[in-house]
């Protein structure tokens, strides 16, 4: 079971590409997070797991509630003898090490936004003020590094960003991240040259993977390793994906469900609302998002990169075709970028029989006898054409 709690819809950031909505300073009432609490562990038989996500807008301006919420959702995990894994992603601006401390003794996972070096972050995450806000997030992802070296650090990929996106790379690994996500902006507006770039910086992103296993550091990058394992899976499995919806809910302040955090925005457009915390999931509702989303994929029927490709993410979807059913162009070219680079990065990584890869992805320090390189490149699919 995965419950977010949306903490408010307030943000002391605007970026440009948010799509957390206008912002208003609705926040979520102590009643109402109690009450998603119990509903989300009532969910989880004894001896089963809850990941407890907090979210905003900008959870921390909030952190009142978090802590509150926090501490009761220990309260259930101890009672009702459940695993508890909580997270929190924020902008970074408000993390003291006084509060990270308070997360890290809690084991609350946190994940910090930061869009690289000081000109790509300043580019499109300015406070609202408009004043930058690249020195407070960058002190706020040292600070949880310092408390938590496995912090993940996430940086968008716009088209407003795109063409330092392998610099983004390098500079979030060498503020000592181990964990870093490039998470594009599916929304975005990716004109044909921003495509380009998108390909030719993931390469780039690439050779900066290959450059640190070879110097002997393991390092995370979400977009690479998702597609990496995908392969070695022989495609993402059930436990490797989304739920949207079944067994994944996000409340928002106003009590309604929604099957994904990134769809609450400002809790408006009713598309995506799968139920009140008063009436529960409403499973009709839900059934018919769920399903539409499975089997409208026709348009990837026979594409090669079907098993591993993120198409089967409900919101990325929504975001990148307004369908959660059916991927977008964007989506559908950045997958093929990421499954291109990453079979790269591993076939040349596994040939030079590189120690820190063999025993992350093979859990071997050699070559392992008898396995055949799994990393070929496929023939790339014909793009999905653009729908929106
Ligand atoms: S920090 Fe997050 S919620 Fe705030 S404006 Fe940026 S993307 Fe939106
Ligand atoms: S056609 Fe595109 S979106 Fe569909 S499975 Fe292939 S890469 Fe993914």
């Amino acid at each position: 079971m995965e419950l977010t709690l949306v903490l408010t819809h307030a943000c002391n950031l605007a970026c440009r590409y948010c799509y957390a909505g206008p912002k208003s300073s609705r926040r979520m009432s102590e009643a109402l997070g109690e009450q998603a609490l119990a509903w989300g562990f009532a969910q989880v038989p004894p001896g089963g797991k809850i990941q407890v996500g907090y979210f905003g807008g900008e959870p921390l301006l909030t952190w009142d509630l978090l802590r509150h919420f926090q501490v009761r959702a220990e309260q259930l995990a101890r009672e009702k003898n459940i695993t508890l894994v909580a997270t929190v992603t924020t902008n970074g601006t408000l993390l003291t090490d006084e509060r990270m401390a308070w997360l890290a003794e809690h084991g609350v996972v946190v994940a910090v936004s930061l869009d690289g070096a000081r000109e790509t972050h300043e580019a499109l995450r300015p406070y609202a003020s408009g004043a930058s806000s690249f020195e407070d997030a960058l002190r706020g992802a040292k600070v949880a590094l310092a408390r938590a070296p496995l912090t993940e650090l996430i940086a968008v990929s716009d088209p407003g960003n795109v063409a330092r996106l392998s610099g983004t790379a390098r500079f979030l690994l060498d503020q000592g991240a181990r964990v870093i996500s490039l998470s594009p902006n599916y929304a975005g507006a990716w004109e044909e040259a921003a495509l380009e770039t998108y390909a030719r910086e993931f390469e780039g992103v690439g050779d900066e993977f290959l450059r640190r296993f070879r110097a002997g550091e393991d390092v995370y990058i979400a977009q690479l390793d998702a597609k990496i394992v995908g392969r070695l899976k022989c495609g993402l499995q059930a436990c490797d994906k989304c739920t949207f919806g079944l067994g994944e809910v996000a409340v928002a302040p106003s009590g309604n469900l929604y099957p994904c955090e990134r769809l609450v925005g400002e809790d408006a457009d009713p598309r995506w609302v799968i139920g009140t915390l008063e009436r529960g999931v409403d499973r009709a509702r839900l059934e018919a998002l769920y399903y539409a989303r499975l089997g409208k994929d026709f348009t990837c029927v026979s594409c090669a990169l079907r098993p591993r490709c993120m198409n089967f993410c409900g919101c990325s979807n929504a975001f990148s075709s307004g369908d959660a059913a059916a991927p977008g162009a964007f989506l559908c070219r950045a997958e093929q970028v990421h499954a291109k680079v990453a079979d790269r990065v591993a076939r040349t990584l596994f040939w030079e029989a590189n120690p820190v890869f063999l025993r992350k992805f093979y859990q071997e320090t050699a070559v392992p006898s008898g396995v055949a390189p799994v990393v070929e490149v496929e023939p790339l699919a014909t793009p999905v054409p653009a729908t929106g």
